[in-house]
């Protein structure tokens, strides 16, 4: 096709002939939304369309908006785009972004991992000529360990803490990785704490069916029994009036940048857990070979690096400027009224639709197929299903 499928405008990554817009950063009449992180959702956009397991956070976080939910592989069309979204495996409900038109298949990952977790869907490998890939541990020196171990290690910390009468505070963020943590965790060591600004999204992945052990709220234990407890609190808590209460505790961080060893010592943890809910470098490299795509497009991370790295591997690559940033470090969740989950009320948007059309749009796809603009590909995106 002429011209790039999917190119950066002032918005954000803007599908040229679909007229809508991923993950954009400024508000925007139609959004597609691969995830709840706060630099992927926005409020201020008429038309939300994410993955169907991802709108009970979307809506937990941005509050009453026009969103459309689809399930992983179903299609809508728009402007004779035929849009489907499929699992990133980075939180629950992340999805990638596959588009297609006049034949052309791109892909925007959006924030993905290839390990699997029993908190979302395992990331699927889709087909595409363009790739799309996020690359925040674009850097060979980013390798994890398989995450049981980096369980068994927090299992074991959490133990020791325990046994020798002191809580255990486990700082990291509240969407997404305080879960994954929770998942793994052996609820046998004591009693499982989380804080206000993650108990609420500890509810939305229950209704979704994500098996979580028992959770409490600080102020529902006994002050005896928060000596062996486990905390879960996001990294804004650490250091704040509210840790106070635990006494003499160990505090701990899990975060894919724990690997770098000034990491840990400016965060002033006593433990550092390199967890991390985005793919490693093998991860990326999977993934891109796994897509089958000639055209590797690289946003927020190690840009510059990685595009070279492709290049110098047969690939077309070039990098995206987003203003996507790093839920790694992000910390939307400020430690206020809400540490203790009272307040915890949902932003709500400066501009709801809640008439809004959906994004398939019958008329529309008709009208671009009789004008010659709809998809021309044959056997009706059968050879999407992953590869
Ligand atoms: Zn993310
Ligand atoms: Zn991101």
């Amino acid at each position: 096709m002429a011209g790039d499928m999917v190119v950066v405008r002032r918005e954000g990554l803007y599908c040229v002939p679909g007229d809508f817009y991923i993950d954009p950063w400024r508000p925007v009449d139609r959004a597609v939304i691969t995830h709840g992180h706060g630099d992927h959702a926005r409020v201020g956009h008429g038309h939300y369309l994410a993955a169907e397991g991802g709108v009970g956070i979307l809506k937990s976080r941005l509050g009453d908006i026009a969103v459309q939910g689809l399930q992983y592989g179903e299609t809508v069309e728009h402007n004779g785009v035929r849009i489907s979204l499929h699992p990133a495996g980075h939180v629950l409900g992340s999805s990638q972004v596959r588009m297609e038109c006049g034949g052309e298949v791109w892909v925007a990952s959006g924030d993905y991992k290839v390990e699997g977790d029993a908190t979302c869907a395992p990331f699927e490998p889709v087909r595409c000529h363009t790739f799309i890939t996020e690359s925040t541990f674009g850097l060979p020196i980013y390798r994890w360990e398989p995450q049981q171990q980096i369980f068994d290690d927090i299992n074991a910390w959490w133990r020791r803490n325990a046994e020798q009468g002191r809580a255990s505070l486990m700082l990291c963020y509240a969407f997404g990785k305080a879960q994954r943590i929770l998942s793994g965790l052996d609820p046998s060591i004591g009693p499982i704490v989380c804080h206000g600004a993650v108990e609420p999204l500890n509810r939305v992945y229950r209704e979704a069916g994500v098996p979580l052990p028992e959770t409490r709220m600080v102020s529902e234990v006994d002050k005896a029994d928060l000596k062996r407890a486990i905390v879960i609190a996001p990294p804004s808590a650490g250091g704040s009036p509210w840790v106070r209460r635990f006494g003499d505790f160990s505090d701990a961080f899990a975060s894919g940048w724990m690997l770098l060893r000034g990491a840990r010592r400016r965060r002033g943890v006593d433990r550092g857990f390199v967890l991390s809910d985005h793919a490693d470098w093998p991860g990326l490299m999977s993934a891109i070979k796994a897509t089958g795509a000639e055209r590797v497009v690289v946003t927020h991370g190690s840009i510059p690096i990685m595009v070279r790295w492709l290049c110098q591997n047969g690939y077309d690559a070039k990098g995206f400027d987003t203003e996507y940033g790093d839920d790694e470090a992000e910390d939307a969740a400020a430690a206020g009224p809400a540490a203790d989950g009272v307040k915890a009320q949902p932003v709500v948007p400066p501009d709801p639709h809640p008439d809004a059309k959906r994004w398939a749009v019958p008329e529309k796809a008709e009208a671009a197929r009789a004008a010659g603009t709809a998809d021309r590909s044959t056997a009706d995106g059968e050879e999407d299903a992953d590869a």
